[in-house]
């Protein structure tokens, strides 16, 4: 049997937009990943009343109610006196937990326990008790009438410490099932090209299902399974994989990838390949974001960041009559500084984006949007003209990075590089 989870954030600073309500966020990946369905996220003040009406709207339609905050010693904290009233449980107090509490007090932040934190060890009447080895509140989790409630603190690091030790392990005692998913990553076509592929196959799937996301320049499929165990999840996911790669071909980059530059920096360290860049519109972008990687440096040399023309003639040795001839945003351009960042940094690949991010028309009058990205390798100088259209500035940059990426993985995957 499934089941349902509803998620109580409590705290008059959530309503009033103090803080984002990221407890809700850590823990609807957990129960997704245990198999828990989640349907609804409440927030509600320091309110005694309404926190009951939203504990009396929850056990009737979910079956495990999570709290978070409210289980601190001051005088807005409720949340523990006002879930026993709601499901007739008295408070208990655990003398144990109060040495405990006493002793954090004590030895961690070298002052007396306040007399009012001695409510904090007064749980409800044969709950199970979370400890709280960062903090002082414990959290609890009781059955009453086929409803698990259960209480987590609110300061972030406590909950998701908690919810590590002691959630997850209850939860999956509960749960007969688990959720497994993956994430097919691609580049090269918008997501309503890639959702008109795949819509007819989506629509009849229940388990597995599959779910497209977009980022800007990006769409990543994820699919997922529901099964007793992990390994069948896994085996009922394969087919799916198989048929989005099929349908989709070479836009596939990679399943649970991170992005294109893991890719390709993955790719590299397969091939034992190195990499350079040569910059201008996106102005470090592509170096920014391979530097980004932990042990990057393996297969990534440097990069130039050539804004000005001049850059481009005397750093990277651009020829002065391709600059004169063709423009600093011109194929030839791009190929030539491709080739003089692989030739000054000796790596195998020399990546090249030049192009007219905008939002004015370069000054020989290119379009925005126009870039060309240019390969440099041992077999020779590809270019990837592209029209990237009058979008923003900064979508532009990020887009362009991107292409810069996907010639390099195309390219080590042994793919036609200057054309989708
Ligand atoms: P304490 O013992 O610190 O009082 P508590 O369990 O009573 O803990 P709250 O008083 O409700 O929890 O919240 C403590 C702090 O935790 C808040 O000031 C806020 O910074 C953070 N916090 C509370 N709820 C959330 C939430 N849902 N998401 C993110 N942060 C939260
Ligand atoms: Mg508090």
């Amino acid at each position: 049997m499934s089941h349902t989870a509803e998620l109580i954030a409590v705290g008059t600073e959530l309503l009033l937009g103090n803080i984002a309500n990221t407890n809700a966020q850590v823990l609807s990946q957990s129960l997704s990943s245990l198999g828990v369905n989640v349907f609804w996220h409440t927030v509600v003040g320091d309110n005694p009343r309404r926190l009951r009406e939203a504990l009396d709207i929850a056990r009737r339609r979910a079956d495990i109610l999570i709290t978070t905050g409210g289980l601190g010693p001051t005088y807005d904290d409720l949340t523990k006196q006002t879930i026993c009233e709601t499901f007739g449980k008295p408070l208990i107090l655990h003398p144990d937990i109060l040495k405990d509490i006493r002793a954090f007090y004590e030895t961690a932040l070298h002052v007396p326990m306040p007399e009012n934190n001695t409510q904090q060890a007064e749980l409800p009447e044969g709950c199970a008790v979370f400890d709280n080895p960062v903090g002082t509140a414990p959290g609890c989790a009781f059955e009453a009438g086929g409803v698990h409630v259960l209480m987590l603190p609110g300061p972030p690091h406590e909950m998701e410490t908690m919810l590590r030790r002691h959630v997850e392990p209850y939860l999956r005692e509960l749960s007969h099932e688990v959720i497994v998913s993956q994430d097919i990553m691609t580049f090269g076509m918008g997501e309503s090209s890639v959702d008109e592929l795949l819509h007819e196959k989506m629509a009849h799937m229940a388990n597995p299902t599959l779910a497209t996301y977009a980022k800007p320049s990006e769409v990543r499929l994820r699919a997922t399974a529901k099964a007793v165990t992990e390994e069948e999840a896994r085996a009922m996911l394969a087919p799916v994989r198989e048929m989005v790669c099929g349908t989709l071909g070479d836009i596939v980059y990679g399943v649970d990838v991170a992005g294109l530059a893991e890719c390709c920096c993955a790719q590299l360290l397969r091939r034992n390949m190195t990499l350079a860049t040569a910059e201008s519109c996106t102005g470090g972008l592509v170096a920014e974001k391979m530097t980004a990687i932990p042990g990057v440096s393996q297969v990534y040399r440097g990069g130039v960041v050539s804004y000005w023309t001049s850059v481009k003639a005397d750093v990277l040795h651009v020829p002065q009559s391709i600059l004169d001839a063709w423009g600093p945003v011109s194929q030839e351009c791009a190929r030539a500084m491709a080739e003089g960042v692989r030739g000054i940094t000796g790596a195998d690949l020399g990546v090249s984006v030049t192009g007219a991010a905008g939002p004015d028309p370069d000054e020989r009058g290119v379009p925005v949007g126009i870039v060309y990205v240019g390969l440099a390798t041992p077999e020779g100088t590809f270019c990837r003209p592209l029209d990237l259209g009058r979008r923003r500035r900064d979508r532009i940059q990020g887009l362009a990075a991107n292409h810069a990426f996907d010639v390099v993985r195309r390219y080590l995957q042994g793919l036609p590089v200057e054309r989708l």
